[in-house]
């Protein structure tokens, strides 16, 4: 990584930053927290709590510190997203999402024209989107129908169409990393990887998000149609990218957030059961066993979701590790259970609860972070992501 892509005095003022862990703490209970059920009602895009985010230097955070980021750790960022999820999933769901392109770039951008995106960002706090899903594959991530289109009598131009089916916050975004076939010739699954600024690429509106929860992602779909560069195009294979980057680090930021729903509710069935054992004295309110069960299984969550980021930072830089198929079973175990857990933690909550868990005007309700849980299992559904998983066992020898 180049040391001089930023002026040195700039990196003093980099060890004056609040520390993320608070950042998040003060934007979740602040913004995130105030807006956050305006944000659902109007399907709207959170940008109370994500312009508080770039304030504090947080969008960056991920870039290395030579580069004018945080040089946080992904565990880090996972955590931001965790509490911020407490007030907000949506806020978390857009940082997550971001921090997972920022990943990409950062492990995978090795050229000079990618360092100065990764510099550009920092400096800015640039907001990036993703466009894996298209219309024809869905969400088979390792496959796409566009291609990187070369531009006639210009070897160094090409153009992209995309009909992708869903781009959260595509139009706040100031770029998009769009999968696409390396050329018009490719297969399916030999991918590149894109990085398409907002200005040079246009967004022709094919759907509307109205959701059942993550509302405030916008997740709208798109045309999406780009001319660039080939130095846009991340110098290592997709494949590669995917299976080392992207999707482990989908799932460590995406469970982390699940945790932090699953935290919330239990926290508002603890508060609910002291309540109730303010106003019987002496006797355990009926619901305290079961307010017990969902402390222990959220502890399980928790460690399930924690180790998960662990295991993961300590092989990030092996990459002979990383392309083992039991890795990849791993990293997906860890999305399928996780989104199951949420589901499960969350609607037990409001089972412990009962009828001021089920009303919307009532401290103790659930109906937001129930509905926003759900969202984790359709997300690359869980059946497709067991097929795959059904796939590699039929040769994978390793213990698992
Ligand atoms: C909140 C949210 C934000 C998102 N943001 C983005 C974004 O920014 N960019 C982006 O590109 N995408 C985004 N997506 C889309 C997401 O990544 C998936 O592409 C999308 O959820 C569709 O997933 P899917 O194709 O796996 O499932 P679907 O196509 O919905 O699957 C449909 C059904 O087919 C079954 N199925 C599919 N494949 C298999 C299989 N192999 N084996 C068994 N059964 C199978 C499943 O059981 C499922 O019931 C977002 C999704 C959500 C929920």
């Amino acid at each position: 990584m180049p040391t001089t892509l930023i002026d040195p005095s700039a990196l003093a003022t980099i060890g004056a930053r609040r520390p993320l862990v608070d950042v998040a703490q003060t934007v979740g209970a602040e913004f995130a927290a105030v807006h956050g059920a305006d944000v659902d009602r109007h399907a709207r895009f959170p940008s109370e709590a994500i312009e508080a985010l770039r304030r504090e230097r947080a969008l960056g955070a991920l870039i290395p510190i030579s580069l004018g980021g945080r040089g946080a750790s992904l565990r880090e960022v996972a955590i931001v997203g965790e509490t911020l999820a407490r007030s907000c999933a949506s806020t978390a769901m857009v940082y997550a999402m971001h921090q997972i392109q920022v990943n990409c770039i950062v492990r995978h951008g090795r050229t000079p024209f990618l360092l100065e995106v990764l510099a550009d960002a920092a400096a800015h706090e640039r907001l990036f989107a993703s466009a894996t899903t298209e219309a024809g594959v869905g969400g088979a991530v390792r496959a796409s129908v566009c291609a990187v289109d070369p531009i006639p009598d210009q070897p160094q131009r090409f153009r992209i169409e995309k009909q992708a089916s869903v781009i959260s916050y595509g139009e706040y975004a100031h770029a998009i990393l769009a999968t696409a076939r390396r050329a018009p010739e490719s297969a399916a699954g030999d991918q590149s990887l894109v990085y398409v600024p907002r200005d040079k690429t246009t967004l022709e509106l094919t759907s509307e998000w109205d959701t059942f929860g993550f509302r405030g992602t916008c997740s709208n779909g798109f045309v999406l149609r780009a001319e660039g560069d080939r130095h846009q195009i991340l110098p290592d294979a997709y494949a590669d990218i995917s299976t080392q980057t992207m999707l482990p680090t989908s799932h460590v930021v995406w469970s982390h957030l699940w945790l932090g729903l699953a935290t919330e509710a239990v926290s508002r069935a603890r508060a609910y059961l002291r309540a109730q054992a303010r106003k019987t004295l002496g006797t355990r309110p009926t619901s305290a066993v079961a307010v017990a069960a969902l402390v222990a299984r959220l502890a399980e969550m928790r460690e399930l979701v924690h180790g998960a980021a662990r295991d993961y930072e300590l092989i990030a830089d092996d990459p002979e590790q990383l392309n083992r198929i039991g890795f990849a079973i791993r990293a997906n175990n860890l999305k399928i259970s996780a989104s199951n857990m949420v589901v499960e933690i969350v609607t037990e909550a409001m089972s412990a609860i009962g009828m001021s868990a089920y009303r919307e005007d009532s401290p103790y309700s659930i109906g937001r972070l129930l509905r926003d849980a759900h969202g984790a299992k359709a997300m690359i559904h869980n059946d497709r992501i067991l097929g795959a998983n059904a796939q590699w066992l039929l040769v994978a020898k390793e213990e698992l």
